[in-house]
């Protein structure tokens, strides 16, 4: 068993240090949020003054942090304090260019690293079912891969530096322009006076079937355990689905690639956003296109 500092107990990080421990980790862990480290204290995880104390003796180093700039932030304070051998692992969803930037700062500290961000949410952190996509050198794959099955389920290597974080803003962005394309889908069935059951058992099982529609269908009812059925609470809410959005449009226009619905995506998800719905779940977005929606010109 590892000594594995974790930096960064939110809605993630906590849940997925509880894990570890429950694996017979020994974690240290921080949070700038008192009320985190307490969570996280409760579950048996150390807590540590600060990140530079929490890393003190780790072999394994963790950080689930919210953006691009916390984590090479974090990474600068502690990679310079960390022992030789430690291993970096960054799961927090942020930028390409972030990500190999926090690499850059391990390897010329001769440390190793990946960037393994998830795809689960809350849910799967808490159950430890997430999917962990990792980028980094076979050597540092395969020290993480050990620790990460302790919080997930599906653990793949998805190339070089960076290459998880690529992975899952592609993976992101199907779901934000999938998400929607099952809403307008329930919007016109409505419309047109087809029955949300009707739809749901015809698309299910016909070439419309995605996740979206069977594993999180946007309308109540066809699937019991959907956020549709409270209220659209998340779940995942749509101010991180407006974030991947966003750091696929910036990869898009740093490769040059098109991707035309991202973009149509990333601006139907800001007009919710800014409409006060960042805490909704993403889903949601279905009511967003009923408010669009013009008078029937049938009459
Ligand atoms: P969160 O805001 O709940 O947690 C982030 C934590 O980092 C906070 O507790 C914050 O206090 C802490 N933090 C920030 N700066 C810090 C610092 N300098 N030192 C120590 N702690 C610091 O966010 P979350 O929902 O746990 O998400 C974390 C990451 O996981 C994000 O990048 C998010 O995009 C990604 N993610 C979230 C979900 C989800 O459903 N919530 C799903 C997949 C991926």
């Amino acid at each position: 068993m590892a000594k594995v500092a974790f930096i960064g107990l939110g809605n993630m990080g906590g849940p997925m240090a509880d894990n570890l421990v429950k694996a017979g980790h020994q974690v240290t862990g921080f949070d700038l949020v008192p009320a985190s480290c307490e969570a996280a204290k409760a579950a048996g995880v150390t807590i540590a003054p600060s990140a530079a104390v929490a890393i003190k003796g780790a072999s394994v180093v963790i950080t689930m942090l919210p953006a691009g700039k916390h984590v090479v932030s974090v990474w600068g304070e502690v990679v310079p304090a960390a022992a030789p051998g430690t291993l970096m692992i960054d799961c927090s969803t942020v930028d390409v260019d972030s990500a190999r930037q926090a690499h850059g700062l391990a390897r010329a500290a001769g440390l190793k690293s990946v960037d393994a961000p998830v795809s689960g949410g809350v849910g799967g952190a808490k159950a430890a079912t997430l999917t962990f996509m990792a980028g980094g050198e076979a050597d540092a794959f395969a020290g993480a891969k050990s620790v990460l099955e302790a919080m997930g389920k599906k653990i793949v290597h998805c190339g070089a530096a960076g290459a998880g974080q690529a992975a899952k803003i592609c993976n992101n962005m199907i779901l934000g322009i999938s998400m929607i394309g099952v809403c307008e889908a329930f919007a016109l069935a409505e419309k047109l006076g087809l029955s949300h059951q009707a739809l749901f058992d015809v698309a299910a099982t016909s070439s419309g079937q995605c996740w979206s529609l069977t594993s999180y269908c946007p309308v109540p009812g066809p699937v019991p355990a959907s956020p549709a059925n409270n209220d659209y609470k998340p779940g995942f809410a749509a101010a991180l689905m407006l974030k991947d959005l966003r750091l696929a449009q910036a990869a898009a226009t740093t490769t040059g690639a098109a991707t035309p619905l991202g973009a149509h995506a990333e601006q139907i998800y800001a007009a919710f956003d800014g409409a006060g719905n960042g805490g909704v779940d993403f889903s949601g977005i279905i009511r967003h296109l009923r408010d669009l929606a013009a008078p029937d010109r049938r009459t």
